[in-house]
């Protein structure tokens, strides 16, 4: 199987890349110029596995991982998990509980400054980070962005 790995720094992800093309494949008919470019940019690549540095690929895994897709590795452990293992935790405004246990830690890494710069375009309520099964942060995502 053909693999797409990103990283943040906090964790890497691992998708099939199969299921990351299905993903863009919907959002570049959607008229996403950043899927359909990331989608050109995939096709291209022969290699078996396919490290992706591009922001646009946020989006996809978050879909992925709702989908229980794909596998992540923790950096603060070591460890890689599925990403059924993960656990999503609400974050930010319009909650009465913040389950937030480092506030500093949600200014880090690159798919939150993603969703920030998003944030400007629509209206946020807050979002979502997916925690590994020891607790700690691997991604970070403002919800109602569609
Ligand atoms: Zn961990």
């Amino acid at each position: 199987m053909r693999i797409v790995v990103y990283e943040n720094d906090e964790a890497s992800f691992m998708f099939s890349l199969s299921d990351v093309m299905n993903q863009l494949q919907e959002r570049s008919e959607k008229g996403v110029q950043e899927a359909t470019e990331l989608k050109n940019a995939l096709s291209l690549s022969a290699a078996q596995v396919i490290t992706v540095d591009c922001d646009y690929l946020g989006f996809v895994i978050l879909n992925l991982l709702k989908e229980g897709k794909g596998s992540v590795h923790c950096k603060v452990c070591g460890k890689a998990y599925l990403s059924s293992e993960l656990r999503s935790v609400p974050i930010g405004s319009g909650r009465k509980t913040i389950t937030i246990d480092n506030t500093g830690e949600c200014k880090k890494g690159i798919i939150k400054r993603l969703f920030d710069r998003e944030k400007r375009m629509t209206t946020m309520m807050g979002g979502e980070k997916y925690i590994c099964p020891n607790g700690h942060g691997v991604l970070w995502a403002m919800t109602g962005i569609e």
